[in-house]
């Protein structure tokens, strides 16, 4: 009898799935990411009417910080059917930090020619690195951990920045102070896409997580990865430290969606279900 219930239980199971064509996990929200997941049926993705990469029925979008409400995602089956749905994102409030006291080399524009051509270098090989992993259709993240478990934050993503009373643009990261040498983890599995010591970023490691997804983590004191690797979720990829323009021992974490910056916070809690779409 016992067995005959767990069968039943199954079978239904197996028979919701069949029926769902969509589902969507993750913060509908600005600075967040939807993961979906797709009946084998479905052949395309189109968000706004940009096809999207899918990767085993899965795929994987972000909202900007400042991103639009209204979205349409368009998905086209194998018997070339189409379902459009239409939804909407929250708009978010952010917070002003305001710091003052801050020493102005910290916070000067560089005038010298020789530096003003290295900025212009770093930040060229920076965008063409990000754009060819924008295309990159793999997914290899799975899931998600924080880089440092027992750090100070300080600095959230999306707040607006008033330094020694100037307005600055927002910060787009996530700031965990730590002492010099705390290991720096992945936050998913990846293929490590570009590392480097960078005026501004100092010691940095950008990783390509398949499908448009990336993560940085800037200031390192020592990188532990090369270019190519292939590392695992929670696997050491370099330690803290306050290397480029920092004031301190700490990482600023952040996260991109093709050109988009995802609040990192939000990527560690994406198991909500946001909505599902059945079978007509
Ligand atoms: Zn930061």
């Amino acid at each position: 009898m016992k067995r005959l219930f767990i069968l039943c239980l199954l079978l239904i199971s197996i028979q919701i799935y069949a029926d769902e064509l969509l589902t969507l996990h993750g913060n509908a929200i600005q600075g967040g990411i939807l993961i979906g997941n797709i009946h084998e049926n479905i052949e395309k993705v189109f968000l706004n009417y940009e096809e999207i990469p899918i990767s085993e029925h899965e795929f994987i979008i972000g909202f900007d910080r400042d991103e639009k409400l209204r979205h349409i995602l368009t998905l086209v089956l194998q018997n070339g059917k189409m379902e459009t749905i239409k939804f909407f994102i929250t708009k978010r409030e952010y917070d002003t930090q305001r710091i003052d006291g801050i020493p102005a080399k910290y916070l000067e524009e560089p005038t010298e020619e020789e530096l003003i051509n290295r900025l212009e270098s770093e930040s060229d090989t920076l965008k063409k690195t990000r754009k060819k992993l924008y295309k990159n259709s793999n997914i290899y993240f799975e899931n998600f951990t924080i880089p440092i478990e027992n750090g100070k934050v300080t600095g959230v993503f999306g707040s607006n920045r008033i330094l020694n009373g100037i307005p600055i643009s927002p910060h787009n990261g996530y700031d965990i102070a730590a002492s010099e040498g705390t290991e720096i983890k992945a936050m998913s599995t990846g293929v490590v896409a570009l590392i480097g010591d960078y005026f501004y970023n100092g010691k940095f490691v950008l990783m390509d997580h398949g499908s448009g997804l990336s993560s940085i983590y800037i200031h390192m004191s020592r990188i532990c990865v090369e270019k190519g690797d292939y590392v695992l979720k929670g696997d050491k990829i370099g330690e803290v430290g306050s290397t480029g323009r920092s004031t301190g021992n700490h990482l600023h974490w952040g996260v991109g969606w093709k050109s988009k910056r995802i609040d990192p916070r939000l990527i560690l809690n994406n198991k909500k279900l946001f909505l599902t779409l059945k079978k007509y």
